[in-house]
């Protein structure tokens, strides 16, 4: 690798100097970063790994976030990328104007989206298309001639994205709360209820659930119930059995529409190709991003089911709403590309397989660590707990650190896990590799989280 190394350590010292002073992180401190700088340059990744400009090589434990699906170095996706933008780098979609990889794409993610979702819009990443769900929500209903439904229901722990509407969606509490921007008209219901939402209002928890908010604040004003398959970063909770279908029909009963958030779920992350797909459930609108692209370009983007398709074609006017960037020609060849492979090479098999592996990873964790509790695992989409006394259900001191603490050893051994910003006190990690991850390397991540648990055990 010495070939491949910055000519001078004079060049990756000033790379560091000019990361502190110039580049202002997301989701990162800035006055940590300000103090102690950056932990990694990343320069080149190969399957799931990924190496840094000093040429250590790291498993990524989580697929960066949760989107590198088909791993790093996949270079049929940069020649898609390079042969569309040496044809056209960019074209506009607005005005009706259009392109092929567009196109194809649009056509492609109709034929394997599940039910009638059967059009879409394009974005250019999760938080744009979760904002575009909601106003095409509410857009809807004012075609509809019901302009007044327009509160959204959002769950508790919910990760939407940083736009403004997203963001106020979200309900991890840090990222809601941050700069105390919000839109009107959004509340949040306890997550995951099945019974309640199913109408068995004797349920002590019934208060909060989303059947409860709909029935005070009157279904004439909902216009959207927005929901992630399974909540992905306020702490990897998958919901019960049932629990989707009975927000469905929730939602069918009182004439609310169903956003799904795919963000993270789709594209094969839960071992099907959407996570609404592991409950048969068909949303009237789903949000995708990330995986589409295996996070090699910036794309995102929503499909609508065919009531509201039918109601915008009908609409005289003009939908003032579009990005720049919506159906980017080049991102949209590599999505194409992503699918094929995805399809062609059967890596959602291979994540149904190593699914199995992960369990079992979990189970031994379990068996051989008191810490480790409340693991949990769909497809390839998990994460599991610290807990001082996991039978008494005791956490340890917020002092301790605890997951940071195991994240900070597993980095220490080259494998990238990460911390999960959930409720105060909570220590939760996840885990969830690039679909195409082997049995040897799913071993090698169990084997190095041992070590580390050993380690801060110690
Ligand atoms: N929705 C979900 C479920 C997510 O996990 C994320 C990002 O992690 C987003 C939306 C926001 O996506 P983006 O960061 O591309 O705006």
């Amino acid at each position: 690798m010495v070939e491949n190394l910055p000519s001078t350590e004079l060049m990756v010292d000033e790379l560091k100097d000019w990361d502190k002073k110039y580049f202002i992180h997301p989701t990162t401190s800035p006055k940590v970063h300000a103090k102690e700088g950056l932990p990694i340059i990343f320069k080149e990744g190969k399957g799931v790994k990924v190496q840094d400009i000093h040429g250590n090589e790291y498993i990524d434990g989580v697929s960066m976030l949760w989107n590198v699906n088909l791993g790093h170095g996949q270079k049929e996706l940069a020649e898609a990328a390079k042969a569309q933008m040496v044809k056209i780098g960019y074209s506009s979609s607005f005005i009706g104007y259009s392109n092929e990889p567009a196109i194809r794409l649009a056509e492609k993610l109709v034929s394997i989206a599940p039910g009638d979702l059967e059009a879409v819009f394009y974005t250019s990443g999760g938080s744009e298309s979760n904002d575009t769900a909601i106003k095409f929500a509410r857009f809807y209903w004012e075609l509809e001639g019901m302009p007044e439904k327009r509160k959204i229901i959002a769950l508790e722990n919910a990760y939407h994205g940083v736009t403004i509407a997203a963001q106020t969606a979200t309900g991890v509490p840090n990222f809601h709360a941050f700069s105390n921007s919000h839109i009107p008209e959004v509340l949040h219901a306890k997550a995951h209820l099945t019974r309640c939402e199913q109408g068995d209002r004797s349920d002590l928890q019934y208060e909060g659930c989303i059947r409860d908010i709909v029935e005070k604040e009157g279904a004439e004003t909902i216009a959207a119930v927005i929901l992630e398959p399974v909540q992905g970063s306020g702490g990897v909770y998958i919901p019960p059995d049932g629990y989707l279908q009975a927000v469905r029909a929730l939602c069918d009963e009182y004439g609310i529409l169903l956003i799904a958030d795919e963000v993270i779920c789709g594209f094969g992350r839960t071992g099907e190709m959407f996570g609404v797909d592991q409950w048969e459930t068909v949303p009237d609108l789903m949000c995708f991003a990330k995986g589409v692209t295996s996070g090699y370009a910036q794309l995102g983007g929503v499909l609508v089911s065919r009531k509201i398709r039918d109601a915008f074609v009908q609409h005289d006017g003009f939908l003032s709403h579009g990005f720049t960037y919506s159906g980017h020609p080049a991102a949209c060849a590599v999505a194409l590309k992503n699918l094929e492979i995805l399809e062609r090479d059967n890596v959602i098999g291979n994540a149904r397989a190593r699914a199995a592996e992960l369990k079992a990873g979990y189970e031994f964790l379990e068996n051989t660590h008191p810490a480790v509790a409340k693991t949990r695992a769909i497809g390839l989409l998990s994460a599991f707990e610290l807990y001082e006394d996991r039978e008494a259900g005791k956490r340890f001191d917020p002092s301790v650190q605890a997951a940071g603490k195991i994240y900070e050893s597993c980095f220490k051994r080259k494998l990238l896990l990460r911390t999960l910003r959930a409720g105060e006190g909570e220590n939760i990690l996840a885990i969830a590799p690039p679909l195409v991850i082997n049995k040897n390397e799913m071993e090698d991540i169990f084997s190095i989280l041992d070590e580390a648990l050993t380690d801060c055990e110690k």
